[in-house]
């Protein structure tokens, strides 16, 4: 099939398409007059008129349904061909809510259609699974969205810290901010449902400016408890729409500052769908480091950021995936794999955190690879950064480090 779209031509009073008939393509009408007709009896019921600039025939397109009108050239008419994939691929990517929202006005439509046609409204028939299980999915989401909107005006929302340790160091480094919602009646909603809603709308935005004060908040209060020399970092996810904020790197630092804590105590947490915009990304990193904020690449290993211009852009923590650090430490070949991104990120200069570290035998197996920082379970799940202390640590963790005589701090014998 060619990519490129067909122009035809319509000779006056010439069928374009019959009621009735399976479409597999819509126009762009480019001139000329075309009626849309269907019939009520024996009567000839007309629809419409359409001219230049409009689109003939793309409902049964949307719907993948029979043609419910027909079309006739009434001058001569000239059009461009949208193929049925076409137009299908736009409503795939589109917004759920909107293509569920299209697929109802379209069903409304035929009903209205077929009543004007008959003389009476029918009953609606009834939906097919498919559409059904669509209809559920768009009032589910109108709902959680409407609920995210009032968690975000009253206290649903709270950040939760997970620690990070630091081989090298032999303690917690900083943690990695969660977001938690309590549903007054659902309970807890977890993030990866309403972190992909909010990421759909604009709705990320708030959220993860929220995400980000408390964050700031909740570290310089820890500061104030612990009252010590400890300065860890958190690293705060950033979704690729709140990057777009203009000077977001500048909102970052003053959200820091406002808090009083320096701007080289927070971590811009983003993710490999982000890195892929390389320019933009590579700017934000820039007015970043410039802050003396650094910048993690999150989930590394699940999207598709080519190691091509991986090596260009300058994180200072890359975070390898749970789903590789699972299989340690029976399979050799992650294990090897892990080394060589380890060595690789040596090279520029940046450390790896492994995620979902459950395990003292996948500890035991990331260090001896050259891994610095872990993070899962085994260091602490999620907490309430009031209650934390940073300063108990799992001693299975501090035994590692006596644990390996003869390996230095990159897991090499010496
Ligand atoms: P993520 O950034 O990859 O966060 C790590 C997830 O792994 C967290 O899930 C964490 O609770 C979980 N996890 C940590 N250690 C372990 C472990 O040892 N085993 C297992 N099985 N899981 C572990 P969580 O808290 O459910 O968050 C899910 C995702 O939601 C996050 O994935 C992140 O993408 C997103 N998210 C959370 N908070 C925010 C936020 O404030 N802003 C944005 N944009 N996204 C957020
Ligand atoms: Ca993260
Ligand atoms: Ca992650």
């Amino acid at each position: 099939m060619s990519s490129a779209s067909a122009k035809r031509v319509f000779a006056p009073g010439e069928r374009i398409f019959t009621e009735g008939d399976v479409p597999d393509v819509a126009y762009l009408i480019e001139s000329g007059r075309i009626e849309v007709w269907a019939t009520q009896g024996s009567k000839r019921l007309t629809l419409s008129y359409l001219g230049a600039g409009e689109i003939l025939g793309e409902m049964a397109v949307i719907d993948r349904a029979p043609r419910s009108a027909s079309a006739d050239a009434i001058t001569e008419v000239s059009v461009t061909e949208i193929r049925a994939d076409q137009l299908r691929a736009r409503l795939d990517e589109a917004d759920p809510v909107l293509r569920g929202l299209l697929v109802g006005l379209l069903s409304r439509y035929r009903r209205g259609l077929r009543a004007a046609r008959v003389g009476v409204l029918d009953e609606p028939e009834g939906d097919d699974l498919a559409v059904v299980d669509q209809k559920r999915r768009v009032a589910d989401k109108i709902r959680l969205e409407r609920e995210l909107l009032e968690a975000l005006d009253g206290d649903q929302l709270r950040v939760v810290f997970q620690p990070i340790f630091d081989l090298y160091e032999n303690r917690i480094a900083g943690f990695e901010a969660l977001v938690r919602w309590d549903h007054p009646t659902r309970g807890p909603v977890s993030p990866s449902e309403f972190i992909a809603l909010a990421e759909e709308t604009s709705l990320i935005v708030p959220v993860g400016h929220y995400a980000l004060m408390r964050s700031c908040v909740l570290l310089a209060e820890l500061d104030r408890r612990l009252n010590s020399d400890f300065r860890p970092w958190v690293a705060v996810n950033i979704s690729a729409r709140q990057s777009l904020v203009p000077d977001f790197a500048d909102l970052l630092a003053s959200t820091a500052r406002e808090s009083g804590l320096d701007p080289s105590r927070i971590k811009a947490e983003i993710t490999e769908s982000l890195a892929l915009d390389y320019e933009r990304v590579q700017e934000l990193i820039a007015r970043c480091r410039w802050h003396g904020i650094g910048v993690s690449l999150d989930d590394f290993g699940t999207g598709h950021s080519g190691l091509g211009h991986l090596h260009r852009l300058e994180f200072d923590t890359i975070k390898l995936d749970q789903s590789f650090v699972k299989p340690l430490p029976g399979d050799l070949k992650a294990a090897a794999l892990v080394r060589g991104i380890v060595t690789m990120l040596h090279g520029m200069g940046a450390e790896m955190v492994a995620e979902g570290v459950e395990t003292i035998e996948q500890a035991h197996a990331l260090k001896s690879q050259g891994v610095r920082y872990l993070q899962g379970w085994l260091v602490g799940k999620p907490q309430d950064p009031a209650v934390l202390d940073p300063l108990d640590v799992n001693s299975q963790l501090l035994e590692l480090q006596s644990s390996q005589p003869g390996l230095d701090r990159h897991g090499l014998r010496a």
